[in-house]
């Protein structure tokens, strides 16, 4: 009762925050677990992702070899083992092999294909598919964003050099958002904004990015921030490094060292993020001066709006229930996902904007 004597109108002790669960649209892996070579421990790793405050979430399968695609999405169906409880996947996102080798950043050349409606044959949001990041330079591009948007899927654009010419055409074949702003895309420039100028001025999309200060430096974060507004949507683009120590790691089949400055290979090549979420919305609060609403809302309601179930990113009685309770500075307390405590310290229960404290 102690607690709950000191506690505000929605039952939290004071200088405790109630924010809708984090959803991360972008996650490859974490806690040395790699979905490129191991998809069926999406589960597991669904069971480790509320300790940063995410409570949904969408697997990410890179380019991979022919097979792992549909191993994850049968992983999938499976559904959760007996008795889980953790970060529900909310469909899968494809980031690949649809992309342009020009732009394929770490994705590997041989295993990148041409978009046909043949390769996305059974792709659809109702068979586990959320997101498909596609290069909209690619010849049949467009018939396959068509194709695909239709099945109710999210098309994202990006590894690619494409114009802001064919970035528009894209969109007006209905993509919807765009793949880790400035990553793997042509650089703006004035006289040939592409892709990157399209997302900060196209209303129709929401934009991806990975604010950990490395892949994109902070001041440009501010920027996009600022030109975004609510079509920002936060992602880690966490590979399985996530949450390892520093040090020399063997993540998937590849040795890396993770350091204060990410994660790379032994050469010095960036190797992915081991962003966790919590620590993306307190980053964009660093960068930008934004307001700590601000910051949660591009970890919550915007990912939620983009998906097109916007209670997941609400604190709703009868919604999805997902929930972290964080301290002033943002960081986790306690995750609840279906009104249940997954991950923290203390049990209860919340419903709609009270916990049980
Ligand atoms: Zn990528």
């Amino acid at each position: 009762m102690d607690d709950l004597d000191r506690s505000g109108a929605d039952g939290l002790p004071d200088g405790f925050r109630l924010a809708p669960g984090f959803i991360d649209l972008q996650c490859n892996g974490g806690l040395g677990i790699d979905l490129a070579s191991e998809p069926e421990r999406l589960w597991e790793l669904g069971t480790l992702l509320p300790r940063f405050g995410v409570t949904a979430w969408l697997p990410t399968i890179v380019t991979t070899p022919d097979g792992v695609v549909d191993r994850a999405l049968e992983a999938l169906a499976a559904g959760p083992p007996e008795g889980w409880r953790g970060a529900v996947p909310l469909g899968l996102h494809l980031e690949g092999p649809f992309l342009s080798e020009a732009k394929r950043g770490a994705h590997p050349a041989r295993l990148l294909r041409t978009p046909t409606l043949d390769a996305v044959d059974g792709w659809t949001r109702a068979g586990g598919v959320a997101v498909v990041t596609i290069a909209p330079d690619l010849p049949g591009a467009l018939e396959v964003i068509g194709a695909l948007v239709e099945r109710g899927v999210v098309v994202s654009l990006g590894h690619t050099p494409a114009t802001a010419a064919q970035a528009e055409t894209a969109i007006d074949a209905g993509a919807r958002w765009v793949t880790h702003l400035f990553n793997a895309m042509a650089p703006m420039h004035h006289r040939e904004p592409g892709l990157a100028g399209v997302a900060l001025t196209d209303e129709r999309v929401h934009v991806g990015l990975i604010p950990d200060g490395i892949h994109v430096h902070p001041l440009v974060v501010t920027a996009a921030q600022r030109a975004l507004g609510d079509r920002l949507t936060l992602v880690t683009d966490a590979v399985a490094a996530l949450g390892m120590p520093p040090g020399r790691q063997t993540v998937g089949r590849t040795e890396v060292k993770i350091d204060d400055t990410g994660v790379r290979l032994v050469d010095g090549t960036l190797a992915g993020s081991n962003l966790a979420m919590d620590q993306a919305v307190r980053n964009l609060v660093a960068f930008t001066g934004c307001d700590a609403e601000t910051a949660i809302r591009a970890a919550t309601t915007s990912p939620a709006r983009l998906l097109g179930d916007p209670d997941r990113g609400a604190l709703t009685a009868g919604g999805a229930e997902d929930a972290v309770v964080l301290t002033g500075d943002l960081h986790v307390v306690s995750t609840y996902v279906g009104g249940e405590l997954v991950f923290g310290g203390r049990t209860g229960r919340r419903t709609g904007s009270v916990v049980r404290w």
